[in-house]
This record gives structure tokens, C-alpha cells and sequence, in this order.
């Protein structure tokens, strides 16, 4: 069945005393509207700031319940469209990502985004659209956490790969789940330097489904390129070293390698890649190509 969410029905915190704003059946298709990040809030670059409410940002659409999933299970999220909107806000600021440090003033970029042309124009620049979703999970286990975060429950992951035709896996807590999406980004890099992707609002198509065989504890991503183990840390040294280990734990069984075999295999074919460093804890991912998964017969479904 297909059901279409407002951008009207959102959260600052996924919990899970956050009333259902749709009930869904497993297999059904959803249409999810966002707010960008600022909840809509910067219409020019010269007034961004007056009655700013900085406690509005991150709002997330949903939550969305699927009937079916319980604590225990994996909940399977197939990004089957991202639409966006024309225009795209992007924010640098004192105490704001790496450079926050030496910046002075807060400043606003208002973009156009030129989705047929596939582009945004940056000082003459055709930067490509990249769009990703940056905030998507479901409600954790124990107290709330703000969608300014990200953890094993998803959040403010700000992965380049949760985009169109990937495949997000994500550990259920909750009956029903509780999903949730926004933070839609028209384009961002790898680390998210600036704290600030090219933040726009959107319209999201997820087909949401129990997983049959993936078993993780954290968030997985797999798309034409292979698979992703995500893990958020503050310490980015531990969610680097976490997503390794998880991946192995993941795939190794699978194998039939050693600890030792697979070891070498990751050191030869699995990439350490990055999220982002900008937000309350850091998230790692760790990289699987898909030729790997076919040479073993992994399927992650
Ligand atoms: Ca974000
Ligand atoms: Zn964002």
C-alpha cells in the first residue's frame, strides 16, 4: 500500500513516547515530506537570523509505525526516491564544524538548485547534486536522542550513502519501530566539514520491510557497490575501529575464512571511509565491495 506523510508531522528527538503519526504494514511504500534542517526557518541571507530559534533544527518526519517490526528485529528501509526542492541553505559560524574555531561571523549562502541541470552553482562552479538523507532512524532503546546525533538507531548519521537505491538496515527497539527521516541534503562531502550540507527540503519514497538475514547492531547500508557497517562514536578512532569489527562479524560467517584470512581480505578490499566529524559523536563506515559479497554468496537482504 502506498500512504504519503506531511512535512507538518515532525520530531526533534527520537524516543519512543513519540505518538505514531501513520501506521503502516510491512511492505508498504511511503511518501515522506521534510522540512530542510533549519525547520524552514532562513528565507534571506541578510535576515537569517532574527528569531532564529536554534532549539528547531533537525526536525524528522515521522514517526512512521510499522506494524510487525518488534525490539529485536532489523527494520529494511529501501530508498526508492529522493526529490528536492530548488533551493538549498548552507551556514558557517563561530564553534560550528572544523573551521569553527577560526571563523568569526555566522553567514548564510542561499543556492539555487537546478535539479534538471543536476547542479548548483558555487561561485561559477557546477558543484553535481549528491542528494542524501542526513537524519534517518528509529527510536532507541532507552531516554531520547536528539536528531542532532547519531547512534545505533540511526540519527544524524550524514552518510553520503543513504541515498536513491540504497538499502538502510536499522536495529528495531521499539515496537513498531518509530522511523523517522530529514536533514535532506542536496549535496555534502564526506566529513561534513562545515557542520552544514546544502540543506534543503524534500520528498522521500521508502519502502519499509523486515530484514530477513542481515543481524547487526548498528546501522547497514548496501547498494550497487556493496555493503556499509556505520558506527558512531565521539571518539572517531573507536567508531573506525568499531565498524571494522563489526563488518567482520557481519560477513565472516558467510566465508568461511579464519579470523586471520579475513583479516587479510579487509586489509586487501575493505575500505575505512568517513561520515562525518562535526557532530556529537563521529560515524565511521566500513566498505565491502559487492564482488566480495558474490564471490561468497553473501546475500544481505
Ligand atoms: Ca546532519
Ligand atoms: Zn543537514
Amino acid at each position: 500500500m502506498f500512504h504519503e506523510l506531511d512535512k507538518d508531522n515532525y520530531f526533534y528527538a527520537m524516543s519512543k513516547d513519540n505518538e505514531p503519526k501513520l501506521k503502516v504494514n510491512l511492505g508498504d511504500t511511503v511518501k515522506i515530506e521534510s522540512h530542510d534542517c533549519f525547520t524552514g526557518q532562513i528565507t534571506s541571507e541578510e535576515n537569517a537570523f532574527n528569531g532564529f530559534a536554534w532549539d528547531q533544527i533537525n526536525p524528522a518526519s515521522g514517526p512512521v509505525y510499522v506494524n510487525g517490526v518488534k525490539p529485536g528485529d532489523i527494520l529494511k528501509v529501501t530508498i526508492e526516491k529522493i526529490d528536492i526542492g530548488s533551493t538549498g541553505v548552507m551556514v558557517t559560524g563561530p564553534e560550528m564544524g572544523v573551521m569553527g574555531n577560526k571563523l568569526k561571523d555566522m553567514n548564510v549562502r542561499i543556492f539555487d538548485v537546478d535539479n534538471d541541470k543536476g547542479s548548483v552553482d558555487f561561485d561559477g562552479l557546477d558543484i553535481p547534486i549528491n542528494k542524501m538523507i542526513g537524519v534517518i532512524g528509529v527510536a532507541p532503546p532507552n531516554a531520547e536522542i536528539n536528531n542532532g546525533t547519531p547512534d545505533t538507531h540511526g540519527g544524524n548519521m550524514d552518510s553520503i550513502k543513504v541515498a536513491e537505491g540504497a538499502t538502510l538496515y536499522l536495529p528495531v527497539y521499539q515496537e513498531g519501530a518509530l522511523f523517522g527521516l530529514g536533514d535532506v541534503h542536496a549535496a555534502m562531502a564526506d566529513g561534513e566539514i562545515s557542520v552544514s550540507g546544502l540543506e534543503v527540503e524534500a520528498e522521500v519514497t521508502v519502502k519499509l520491510e523486515k530484514a530477513e538475514t542481515v543481524k547487526t547492531y548498528h546501522p547497514v547500508i548496501t547498494d550497487k557497490d556493496g555493503v556499509y557497517m556505520m558506527v558512531s562514536d565521539k571518539d572517531l578512532n573507536l567508531a573506525v575501529d568499531q565498524s571494522v569489527h563489526k563488518m567482520i562479524e557481519l560477513i565472516q560467517p558467510h566465508t568461511g575464512l579464519s579470523l586471520s584470512e579475513i583479516t587479510m581480505l579487509m586489509s586487501l578490499v575493505g575500505h575505512t571511509q568517513i561520515n562525518q566529524v562535526v557532530d556529537p559523536k563521529k560515524t565511521a563506515r566500513f566498505f565491502v565491495p559487492q564482488y566480495i559479497l558474490e564471490h561468497y554468496d553473501i546475500e544481505l537482504n
